[in-house]
């Protein structure tokens, strides 16, 4: 019969033990990533990430080039977009008419872009802005006149435009817009739609 090994009984922690254990190593941690020269945290509302042109943010319509169709509104999954009714002028037939345009709820929306995709007459195009902050949820529900502004009061044009680049030695690295085009081709643009 084999010998039986003799077994090692680990001392276990005490809760103190654990708690200050626990505490040092998230201290170490987080002066770790402070210190950290290629830290990408990204400092929001003093630094925004420079989206792509094309990037699916935001809406706007063009009112005059809408022709009423409503495949926009019937292409929506998130039902974030209906058709409304309103008097416009004709300006062929000179009288006053009832015609239908889109309105939009960001309350629902999910910026998947269908629907300026089908649009028949490009009426609909982003905007790159994907964070805007409303102050209340009624807000966020965009009435015709309203549908047809880009966003004004864009907190995040106040900071720093930066984008995030691979480098094969640092890894991902935060850089300015202006520092990522002088660099031309030596870093390439992470990810797959964020930043320019
Ligand atoms: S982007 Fe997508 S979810 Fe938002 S309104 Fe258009 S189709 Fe609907
Ligand atoms: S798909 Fe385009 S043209 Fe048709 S209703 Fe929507 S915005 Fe207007």
């Amino acid at each position: 019969m084999p010998a039986r090994p003799s077994l090692k009984r680990v001392p276990r922690a005490t809760f103190l033990g654990r708690a200050i254990a626990g505490n040092l190593g998230a201290l170490i941690v987080g002066v770790k990533y402070f210190i950290d020269p290629n830290r990408i945290t990204l400092l929001y509302p003093h630094e925004y990430i420079k989206l792509r042109q094309g990037y699916r943010g935001y809406i706007v319509l063009i009112f005059d080039k809408c022709i009423s169709c409503a495949s926009c509104a019937r292409i929506c999954p998130a039902r974030a977009m209906k058709m409304v009714t309103m008097e416009v002028k004709d300006k062929k037939l000179n009288r006053a008419m009832k015609k239908k345009y889109p309105v939009i709820n960001y309350n629902r929306c999910i910026f998947c872009g269908y629907c300026v995709d089908v649009c028949p007459t490009e009426a609909l195009y982003h905007v790159p802005y994907h964070d805007l902050v409303y102050l209340n949820m009624q807000d966020m529900i965009l009435n015709v006149e309203e549908f047809q502004k880009e966003p004004e009061f864009v907190t995040a044009k106040e900071g720093v435009p930066v984008t995030y680049v691979f480098d094969e030695k640092r890894g991902l690295v935060k850089v300015s817009v202006e520092e990522s085009s002088n660099q031309g081709s030596s870093s390439q643009p992470a990810g797959g739609g964020g930043s320019s």
